[in-house]
């Protein structure tokens, strides 16, 4: 049996010759940074692919965060959840924000809508929801909310690339929404990240905010850091882009297996597609029920190592049970994270997975349980 390792993600990448051949003008124009021409076509290239009015493109998804988070000027409590990447909460911190956990909902791992309303308070100025493995956030609610106490809604989207809900791109949601392209995610620029916003009017601060504050050599605006995307990245985003669709659907037989061959073992749940969402099947979750399968979710992420299959225990832990922030926080106030957080593992996904590694992880996963 063929015993390689099968690791839980792994980048994307576009034809060598296609990407070297795209260096050649860099070569030649000797621009490798600042605004340069590639720079320029992946935020034009973007802006209509997302359907959205202005795109900003950043070096990493985390500090187009911080960026969002700054350019609006924001001080006081920021809600949002604990399940997700540690980015979300420190670019929070990092902002000089405070975060206020709210819990998620155990249909889709997304904020809560009906816990948030109690837990702003006169400092509350934003809501950070997260559309968490590419599970949309009720975006609805959350805009009512957001109108009725006036309050900021930044989106971390870093999982959601190419998502549309009934048709409009996942986007067009909140005041902005912040996408990665970090070499894990669906849609990759080596690192990478942007802003994606409708309201024009923010477009100046955040371009301030990612390069030194300079408006132009003698105008110096604003506090801001350095955060440009350079041209390297930028030409691998082109050539990803080109073949992004291909990719998706891809990943869409890949996520049809796992959920055929799991759907008949006991103990294993998983999320079924989301009616009128166009998903980009950017990863498989699975959550162990041990009283049903025979082993808990721990013991059978050890028992697929075993086995060359490397799973992550994504999210775990939560973000309020991080050493940096456990003193102030408690993970019994959220407590379907926390269940959630124990059981979830998720499994290897990526465009070129073979569809015999899915079906040999998933008899393993078989083989593992106390009915087999
Ligand atoms: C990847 C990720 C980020 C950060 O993006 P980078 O591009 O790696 O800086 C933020 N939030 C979530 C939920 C992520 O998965």
């Amino acid at each position: 049996m063929n015993n390689e390792k099968i690791m839980v993600t792994r980048s994307t990448l576009p034809d060598y010759d296609e990407y070297c051949g795209m260096l050649k003008r860099i070569w030649n124009d000797h621009w490798l940074t600042n605004n340069g021409e590639y720079h320029e076509a992946l935020a034009n290239e973007l802006e209509s692919f997302l359907d959205v009015e202005n795109i900003t493109l950043f070096t990493n998804g985390h500090l187009a965060l911080e960026s969002a988070l700054q350019s609006l000027h924001l001080s006081g409590e920021v809600i949002t959840t604990p399940f997700t990447f540690a980015s979300t909460t420190h670019a929070i911190v990092r902002s000089g924000l405070v975060p206020v956990f709210c819990d998620i909902n155990e249909t889709d791992y997304t904020i809560d809508v009906d816990k948030i309303e109690s837990l702003i308070t006169n400092k509350t100025c934003a809501i950070v929801p997260v559309h968490v493995y590419g599970n949309i956030c009720d975006v609805d609610r959350i805009n009512e909310i957001a109108k009725k106490y006036n309050l900021k809604v930044i989106y971390d989207a870093a999982h959601a690339f190419a998502i549309k809900k009934n048709g409009v791109d996942i986007a067009n949601f909140g005041d902005i929404s912040m996408f990665s392209f970090h070499a894990t995610k669906v849609f990759n620029t080596i690192e990478g990240g942007a802003l994606a916003y409708n309201n024009t009017e923010y477009k100046q601060a955040i371009n301030l905010s990612k390069n030194f504050g300079i408006a132009n050599a003698e105008s110096i605006q604003s506090v801001g850091g350095n955060a440009k995307m350079n041209e390297f990245q930028a030409a691998m985003g082109l050539c990803n882009l080109k073949h992004i669709n291909e990719s998706i659907q891809m990943r869409k037989h890949i996520v049809e297996k796992y959920r055929e061959c799991l759907s008949v073992i006991k103990g294993i749940h998983f999320l079924k597609e989301f009616e009128g969402i166009q998903s980009n099947y950017a990863y498989f979750p699975i959550l162990v029920d041990e009283a049903v399968y025979g082993r808990n979710r721990d013991e059978l992420a050890d028992y697929l190592q075993k086995e060359n299959v490397y799973v992550r225990k994504y999210f775990y832990p939560l973000v309020n049970a991080f050493e940096c922030y456990s003193t102030n926080y408690n993970v019994e106030d959220t407590p379907i994270a926390k269940r959630i957080s124990e059981q979830v593992i998720t499994l290897p996904l990526y465009s070129d997975l073979a569809i015999s590694d899915c079906e040999k992880i998933c008899s393993l996963i078989q083989e593992g349980s106390i009915h087999e």
